[in-house]
């Protein structure tokens, strides 16, 4: 099993490395043990052939040296990508929640890179802007490779991995505005992380638990086989008309439980709640939520 993850080394270094065997070995190390340089930033690492020569050197040495994971501050993934794509309404539980279909089309916004937060960073919220702060946890699926027009049954080929992502919402921006995008872009609304789980080791996407919890309250309890547009069908439709890049993220979609739906009455973030989303076979974020 091998995850790949960006973090702070103890001498204070922004860094990324792959965890294998319960270590985590930074990028430098790979070239001291395995003689082969890496590129600096971690996208060019992913758009390249890199993971698999690690992997046919790896299993020749028995591998048990690096830096202890809880030694090292985590960052998100992937600190600059070049588009992180979202879909709205891609849950069959989460549109029958608001009594509505779901769309026979992608419904499809982007959030911008300054939205992005670590996956157990405090995340600061201005509570003179919003007052209806909502979780959606998702699945995110990092892009591997260029591609344009790309069909559904190739599209998996594109997708390097999978993390855990946090479309952190301002209900009531969202309703002022009538669409989704000042309310779901302020600075830290995407906490991602806590690593990447590449594509290999996810046998099936569709079929892994997925639960959002807020101070220990179960509050989404649900399973990606409830994803509307699956993942393949996503890149194709996106790609028919825009250049999908490596680093690119695409968050598929939160299913039901989030709280501005929630009966008799919402239930918004508070200053100093913790949200937790665990995703089976991928990992968990856990973010403090802190109004200024
Ligand atoms: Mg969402």
């Amino acid at each position: 099993m091998v995850k790949i993850l960006r973090y702070v080394k103890p001498n204070g270094l922004e860094s990324y490395g792959l965890i294998i065997n319960n270590f985590v070995i930074d990028r430098s190390d790979v070239e001291v043990m395995l003689g082969l340089k890496l590129p600096e930033d971690i996208v060019s690492f992913i758009s390249g052939a890199y993971l698999n020569m690690i992997l046919e050197k790896i299993g020749k040495l028995d591998f048990k040296q690096g830096f202890e994971l809880e030694s090292l501050k985590l960052l998100a993934p992937i600190p600059d990508p070049p588009k992180i794509l979202c879909l709205g309404l891609n849950y069959i539980d989460h549109a029958e929640e608001q009594h509505k279909t779901p769309p026979d089309e992608p419904i499809i916004f982007i959030k911008p890179k300054t939205s992005i937060a670590g996956p157990f960073d405090d995340i600061y919220v201005p509570s003179d802007y919003v007052q209806q702060l909502d979780y959606e946890g998702e699945l995110a699926v990092i892009i591997g490779k260029l591609g344009k027009r790309i069909s559904a049954s190739k599209a998996l080929e594109y997708v390097f991995g999978y993390t855990v992502f946090n479309d952190l919402s301002a209900r009531d921006i969202q309703a002022k505005d009538k669409q989704w995008t000042r309310g779901k872009s302020l600075d830290q609304f995407a906490p991602m992380g806590p690593w990447i789980v590449t594509r290999d080791e996810v046998e099936n996407p569709y079929d892994l638990k997925i639960i959002t919890k807020v101070n220990d309250e179960v509050r989404q309890n649900s399973s990606t086989s409830k994803m509307v547009h699956k993942i393949d069908r996503i890149i194709e439709v996106l790609s028919k008309g825009m250049m999908l890049e490596p680093g690119d993220i695409i968050a598929t979609g939160t299913p039901s439980g989030v709280g501005v739906f929630m009966k008799p009455e919402p239930k918004f973030l508070k200053h100093g709640d913790i949200v937790e989303i665990t995703i089976e076979k991928i990992g968990t974020i856990r973010n403090r939520i802190i109004f200024t």
